[in-house]
């Protein structure tokens, strides 16, 4: 853990790399030889505290095959592949606006106020979307009745509600 001080506002770094989730062969020929071409960092914001910015700071790695010279990453395990946000953030916004019933605007200003998190309301939408599309998914799988209509649960004010439809509609 890396710490660096910014006019009050403290730094904390969690370096997770590619280097600890090393893939054991190439992803197109199967020759078990790579080498580390080159890397870059890809920073995900975590949750802090009001004086503590979190960062978890992700070393993807290049790799490339000696025997064919394909060039691939591998999606890291120890890391969500799909946001730059950790799950800890991601847990928190989904129990703040579909436990606790807060809105998305509320949630997006006290990350930003209490935990030095940037987020904004379509992202928090998006995961709303996927998790409803998820969990339809496995009603459906279970053989129970699915939800189709999720994508209309979430009105204009970015509250979440569940919206019932009249039976004239
Ligand atoms: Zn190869």
């Amino acid at each position: 853990m890396k710490h660096v001080q910014d006019r009050g506002l403290k730094f904390e770094y969690k370096v997770i790399s590619d280097m600890d989730a090393r893939p054991d062969k190439c992803s197109r020929c199967g020759f078990k030889t790579l080498i580390r071409r080159s890397h870059k960092f890809i920073d995900l914001q975590d949750i802090g505290s009001i004086s503590i910015k979190r960062v978890m700071r992700h070393e993807q790695v290049l790799w490339q095959c000696k025997y064919c010279g394909n060039l691939f990453t591998i999606r890291n395990p120890n890391l969500p592949f799909d946001t730059n946000y950790t799950d800890d953030v991601k847990n928190y916004v989904l129990k703040r606006v579909l436990d606790l019933g807060d809105t998305m605007r509320r949630v997006v200003s006290d990350l930003a106020v209490l935990h030095n998190v940037k987020i904004n309301v379509s992202t928090i939408h998006n995961w709303i979307d996927v998790k409803a599309s998820r969990e339809a998914n496995e009603k459906y799988i279970n053989g129970e009745i699915p939800v189709i209509e999720h994508s209309g649960a979430l009105s204009l004010d970015a509250t979440f509600k569940v919206v019932r439809r009249k039976k004239s509609e």
